[in-house]
């Protein structure tokens, strides 16, 4: 790791003061993937600028919206009465991430800018467009059992990491930024990008911006609903696949519906043909196997990854089936 200055601030104005002060600065909150990062070389901030004591920690409702402050632990948002009562789909998303320990220090906004897992980024001996973009892609042909079926480009076939952004993208969450100049506000969906010509960029945060909250609109998807993770362990692993299922029914019809998946592309993957096919259906597992072949649609294996082109449509059905279940 090489040397940087440590900084600490308690507001969001003078943390983006700073940032703009030096193109090389970071924003350090939990911690938990930026240090590892930098131990690996992967990283190398000049300035790391503690962000924790900025009051960015609320969980409330304001009119018919949650807001998440983006320093909000995970483990305070999972746990929370309101998160538990009213979006629960969120709870058990970030229930089913890392562990114990690092849910109680990782941040909502960490958890959005948290970085790829693929093997090739963290080894600074091998190629990588991501971390190094002209060197190649080592996954392509090499090593891709975690990685993407869907949204690939030639440069890069990496997966974003989260549990949490999966269900945020089901819920038709909004992100709120703030620069030196204000504010803006962007949906969930569009926070994460696609690697096509530019995998180096995970999202479209800009360089002077910070995350200062989500805000997720009050919905009538807390009945039946599921987070359903595969992985291989049953704790402490990244997804292969999972899929965050919601739906309202009334006389068993499907009156609204969210399904996201997580585990196969660059950025949450929302369902939209299968949320559009499901509406107004019976839920039935006819439906629900017919949904999950449209989700299907476009996907490519890479080789080891190729079971998931199996499992992704299966992890679709059994997550609807469990949320339905719940009934
Ligand atoms: Fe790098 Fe992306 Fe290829 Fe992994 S998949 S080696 S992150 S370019």
């Amino acid at each position: 790791m090489i040397n940087f200055q440590y900084l600490r601030t308690t507001s969001a104005k003078s943390a983006i003061a700073l940032l703009l002060k030096d193109k090389n600065a970071k924003f350090l909150a939990g911690g938990t993937n930026l240090i590892d990062l930098m131990k690996r070389g992967v990283t190398a901030p000049e300035k790391l600028i503690d962000i924790n004591h900025v009051p960015l920690k609320q969980i409330e409702q304001i009119g018919n919206k949650i807001h998440i402050g983006a320093l909000a632990t995970n483990t305070a948002v999972a746990d929370h009465a309101l998160i538990k009562e009213k979006l629960p789909l969120l709870s058990w998303a970030l229930q089913a991430g890392a562990s114990a320990q690092l849910r109680n220090v990782a941040t909502v906004g960490g958890n959005m800018m948290q970085r790829t897992r693929c093997g090739y980024f963290y080894d600074t001996e091998m190629p990588c467009n991501k971390r190094q973009p002209g060197t190649g892609c080592g996954a392509m042909e090499g090593f891709n059992r975690m990685h993407a079926i869907f949204g690939t480009s030639e440069k890069c076939i990496a997966v974003h990491p989260s549990d949490m952004c999966v269900a945020l993208t089901a819920l038709d969450a909004e992100v709120v930024l703030a620069n030196g100049k204000g504010e803006r506000k962007i949906a969930f969906k569009d926070f994460h990008r696609l690697a096509g010509d530019t995998p180096q960029l995970d999202n479209n945060l800009k360089a002077d911006e910070m995350i200062i909250r989500v805000e997720i609109p009050v919905n009538n998807l807390a009945k039946n609903y599921h987070y359903l993770k595969v992985r291989d362990r049953a704790s402490y692993a990244f997804a292969l696949v999972s899929v965050a299922a919601a739906f309202e029914l009334n006389n068993n019809k499907i009156t609204d519906i969210r399904l996201a998946m997580g585990g196969v592309a660059h950025k949450p993957w929302r369902l939209t043909a299968s949320e559009n096919f499901l509406k107004g259906k019976e839920a039935t597992l006819s439906n629900f196997e017919k949904a999950a072949g449209l989700a299907m649609t476009g996907a490519k294996g890479f080789g080891e990854n190729n079971f998931k082109l199996k499992l992704a449509p299966n992890t679709i059905i059994e997550a609807l089936n469990l949320a339905k279940s719940k009934a």
